[in-house]
């Protein structure tokens, strides 16, 4: 299969699983994750239409965001704080923001380059141990406490379900993020605006869909095959 077949693909089953549930297909983000392919199989899916990508390290983030600056770049792995500054003025969107000193840092680079950077908060749902993420009962504090970092926004959560064999055991992570989303969108936080839900891979995204994400993180289903 041809990655213009495995693209279209995808954005059927995006479609389909949006309707399936009386959403607009087209408020749903599709971020290809490139993490696993050179840049020029990702300026080949750019010339096919696919906008936006996701790395997951940095060290790739930075030169694959170089070669291809038109393109929209998210950081989606886990963000070490002597890395930050490498990020701010590359990627449009941090969705791994796990910890209050990488907010400070965030905030502090940012500041430095005259932005505001904007981050989703990773939740750690199942409290898998092994995870990074905030456990629900901390996202209510943090977000009362990032009104003090101006050069940082937040504008959503992101999480990762458990990989599991069957796609429909992510559901209840899912469907319980958007839960808390739902509840905590309508308190009144600065520096926060809550209207994105990054979650979903290439083995649950459609379910994802169902269950209120609005970004999806698709790398195998997209490259590969
Ligand atoms: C690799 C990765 C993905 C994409 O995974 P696929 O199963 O290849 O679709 C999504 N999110 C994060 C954080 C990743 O590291």
């Amino acid at each position: 299969m041809s990655l213009k077949d495995n693209l279209e693909i995808v954005k059927n089953n995006i479609k389909r699983a949006a309707l399936k549930v009386n959403r607009d297909p087209a408020e749903i983000v599709l971020v290809a994750v490139s993490k696993m392919v050179e840049i020029d199989i990702i300026k080949e899916a750019y010339a096919l239409g696919q906008v936006d990508f996701g790395e997951n390290r940095v060290q790739s983030l930075k030169p694959k965001s170089e070669a291809l600056p038109q393109a929209r770049w998210h950081l989606i792995g886990q963000l070490q704080t002597n890395k930050v500054r490498d990020v701010i003025g590359r990627a449009c969107l941090i969705h791994s923001l796990d910890r209050w000193n990488l907010a400070e840092e965030i905030d502090r680079q940012a500041r430095g380059r005259g932005i505001v950077m904007p981050a989703l908060l990773e939740i750690n749902i199942a409290g898998e141990e092994q995870k990074a993420g905030l456990t629900p009962p901390d996202v209510e504090s943090f977000l009362d406490a990032v009104g003090q970092l101006s050069n940082i926004q937040v504008q959503g959560f992101m999480t990762m379900a458990p990989l599991l064999e069957d796609p429909e055991a992510a559901r209840p992570v899912f469907h319980e993020l958007n839960a808390l989303y739902r509840r905590l969108k309508g308190n009144n936080y600065q520096n926060v605006d809550l209207k994105y839900l990054s979650m979903g891979m290439s083995q649950d995204y459609e379910v994802a869909i169902e269950e209120g994400a609005n970004i999806i993180r698709v790398g195998t289903a997209i490259f590969h095959h």
